[in-house]
Parts: C-alpha cells; sequence; structure tokens
C-alpha cells in the first residue's frame, strides 16, 4: 500500500520519500488508519517491521493538525520505552520524520544514566516525550514535566513494559495521565503480561497481528547453527569462528554484564575489536558502543539481553549465543536482531553439553531445528 492512500499530510509523504519508504509495510498499512481514527490500538509486530514508523507517523499527522498552542512544559504525546537506547532508536524516527513540517514539531527523549538538569532545560516547548520510566517520574517530581495535557500513549515492547519489573513505575505514571487518552501498544509478541493489563491501559482496543506470517519469512531469512562446547572453550572458539568465517559485524549475547566485559576483553587482547554494553557501563559508554557498532566500525558487541529489545541494526549478519539465555522469549529477541529486512542472516548457539535439554526446549519453541557441530571435532587452539 502506498503512503498516499493512508492519506497522511503532504509533508510527511514527502519525509517518508527522504527516507527511502516506498511503500507502506504490513504493520503501518494496517495501524495507521486506526491510529488516525482515534481508537486504542495493539500492534503485534516484531522489530524490524516498521513498527516505529506506524505510531510516529500518525501522531505527525495528528500534531500538524492540532492548534500547536504556546511553549510549555506539557507534551501531548508521551512514547515509553523499556531501555535508553530503544529511547534514543525511537526519538530518531520522530525527528527524520519531522523535517520541514508545517510547524516545527518538538520531540525528545529522556532517560536515566545522565544527567538531569540538560533535559529539565531542554523540556520546554516539548510536544513529543519519549522516555524510560525511571527518569520520566524524577523529572516529574522536579516539576520539569507536566503529563496532564498528553493525548497519546505508546508503549513500545510493550510487554517489557507491562512485567513485574515496571510495574511499580508504570503504575504511578498511569495515575498521572487523563483518563481520556488514546493509547497504542506494540509488541513483538502477544503474552500474558498484555492480556493482563491490556486492560487497565487499553480500551477496546483493535488489535493488530503481524507477527505470525511476518515471523515466518523472518525465520527462513535466520540461518541457525550449534556448537557443542564445553565452558572453557567457548573463548577460543568464538576467536577461531570469527576468524575463519571472516566475520566482520558480529553481535554476542553473554548472561551478564561481568561475563560480557571478560568476553570482549579477552578478544580485545586477542587482536579481535571487541566491546560490551550492559546496564552497568556508563551510558556514554553504551552509547559509543552501538554508535560505532551500527556503523560498522566496531567488530564485535558483547551485549547482555538489554541490548536483545527493541534495537534495530541495519543488515547485521551475525549474532552468537556465547551463552544462552534462560528464557526462549530472549532467545527470539536476541536471534531476531539478525535475519531482518529481507538480508539473510546467521544466528549461532554455542551450548554445553549439560544445556542439551534447555536448547531442545528453546528450539521445539521456535519450531525449529539445529544440526549441532561438535566443537571437540574442530582443529582450533584452546
Ligand atoms: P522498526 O521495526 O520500526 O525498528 O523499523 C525497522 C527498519 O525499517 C528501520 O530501519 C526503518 O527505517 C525501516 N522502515 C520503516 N518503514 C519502512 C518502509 N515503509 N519502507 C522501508 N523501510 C522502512
Amino acid at each position: 500500500m502506498s503512503f498516499k492512500e493512508l492519506k497522511l499530510h503532504p509533508a510527511l509523504l514527502e519525509n517518508c520519500k527522504e527516507l527511502g519508504y516506498e511503500t507502506a509495510t504490513p504493520i503501518q498499512a494496517k495501524a495507521i488508519p486506526v491510529a488516525i481514527s482515534g481508537k486504542d490500538l495493539l500492534g503485534i509486530a516484531k522489530t524490524g517491521s516498521g513498527k516505529t514508523a506506524s505510531f510516529v507517523l500518525p501522531i505527525l499527522n495528528q500534531l500538524l493538525k492540532d492548534y500547536a498552542g504556546e511553549p510549555s512544559r506539557q507534551p501531548k504525546v508521551l512514547v515509553l520505552t523499556p531501555t535508553r537506547e530503544l529511547a534514543m532508536q525511537v526519538t530518531d524516527v520522530f525527528k527524520s520524520l519531522s523535517q520541514n513540517l508545517t510547524r516545527s514539531i518538538k520531540s525528545m527523549a529522556v532517560y536515566g544514566g545522565v544527567s538531569i538538569n540538560p533535559q529539565m532545560k531542554a523540556m520546554y516547548g516539548v510536544d513529543i516525550l519519549i522516555a524510560t520510566p525511571g527518569r520520566l517520574l524524577d523529572l516529574q517530581q522536579s516539576k520539569a514535566v507536566d503529563l496532564y495535557k498528553v493525548e497519546t500513549l505508546v508503549l513500545d515492547e510493550a510487554d517489557k513494559m507491562l512485567n513485574l519489573g515496571f510495574q511499580k513505575e508504570m503504575e504511578q505514571i498511569l495515575d498521572l495521565l487523563p483518563k481520556r487518552r488514546q493509547n497504542m501498544l506494540f509488541s513483538a509478541t502477544l503474552s500474558k503480561e498484555l492480556e493482563g493489563l491490556n486492560n487497565i491501559v487499553l480500551s477496546n482496543p483493535i488489535v493488530i497481528e503481524i507477527a505470525d506470517q511476518k515471523g515466518k519469512e523472518e525465520e527462513e531469512l535466520i540461518n541457525m547453527s550449534g556448537y557443542f562446547v564445553s565452558d572453557d572453550r567457548k573463548g577460543p572458539l568464538l576467536r577461531h569462528i570469527i576468524r575463519k568465517q571472516e566475520m566482520k559485524q558480529v553481535l554476542v549475547f553473554a548472561s551478564s554484564g561481568v561475563k560480557a566485559d571478560k568476553v570482549a576483553g579477552k578478544l580485545f587482547k586477542n587482536g579481535i575489536d571487541a566491546a560490551s554494553i550492559h546496564g552497568k557501563k556508563s551510558q556514554s559508554a553504551r552509547s559509543n558502543a552501538l554508535r560505532d557498532f551500527k556503523s560498522g566500525e566496531l567488530r564485535v558487541l558483547v551485549a547482555t539481553d538489554l541490548i536483545s529489545r527493541g534495537i534495530d541494526i541495519d543488515n547485521l549478519p551475525y549474532v552468537i549465543n556465547y551463552e544462552l539465555p534462560r528464557s526462549p522469549k530472549d532467545f527470539v529477541h536476541r536471534v531476531g536482531r539478525t535475519g531482518r529486512a529481507d538480508a539473510e542472516g546467521m544466528a549461532i548457539s554455542f551450548v554445553t553439553r549439560e544445556e542439551t535439554h534447555h536448547f531442545k526446549v528453546i528450539l521445539k519453541k521456535m519450531k525449529r531445528y539445529v544440526d549441532m557441530i561438535d566443537s571437540e571435532t574442530l582443529d582450533f587452539k584452546p
């Protein structure tokens, strides 16, 4: 479907063209008309499906129609994300689609891990606020922002936003919002958390599910392989694979921040350019590592599951599970970083003998089969 058929403002059509968006993706074709109608919406679509623009475009379209009003600290749109990186990524989409509009629309991201003062100052005149929950509450408590005028609430990666970790903060935020508002929830999977809190956040939502059909196509684009390997041989195996397969850009997942640092440090010592990214790193280190990795400057990024949510990396060719995640859902998010936007990707998992059963459970959930390679048969120096 063309964007023109979606009845978007001509300036937005121009910006889509500028970004190379020729036709609307399935989630955009379905979600944009619902969003424009003002109804609540639950969109089930994976990152990579174009889901961000499916809420960004109708939101900008609506703001262009509204009376701009005096600049204030009262955003009309609030987008909540579980990670700082996702908040920045969503803000980039808002900013690139807000170029040269008939009135200027200000979007900004606020998140923790960086100084709060510049965010307080920059808040003046904000139309669209993209936030992680903790920092948003801090700003609200310091009266830097007033959420009373929010007309549209978006929860990106909604299943994560509504799970236990964020529950208290989410309840506080929902209490600060006007009761009459439009709600849009987006999630890669329809999970229990969503079903439960659905009733609190959404009223009579239109449910749009793209995941199944798109998921299949995407899965076909992800080639999977696995190695049986003992813990002490994982490091040498990782280096062997990266060198042998001449991998230029590879995202490696580890189970903890400490482990991610260790793996990255060992690679670096062995002449393979690598950095780590996890919740204990400073925000500037996180941002720099992700920027360098996305641009192709950094060869290996070793991450915890923090990064597996929502992050869009153009044509990422390789994901390696240095350690398996506990939940199959995290596995899906991890391997979903590759094999996107019609480009093939490879997801490689390191499995210890003790984890054989766990890996089988994960694969069963994904309805996939993987031929395992025994790393003992490979010739590399431990
Ligand atoms: P998302 O699922 O929102 O993370 O988007 C994934 C990628 O698809 C981003 O790099 C977008 O720039 C791109 N994208 C979004 N919509 C379109 C479209 N209609 N045509 C082409 N690319 C798009």
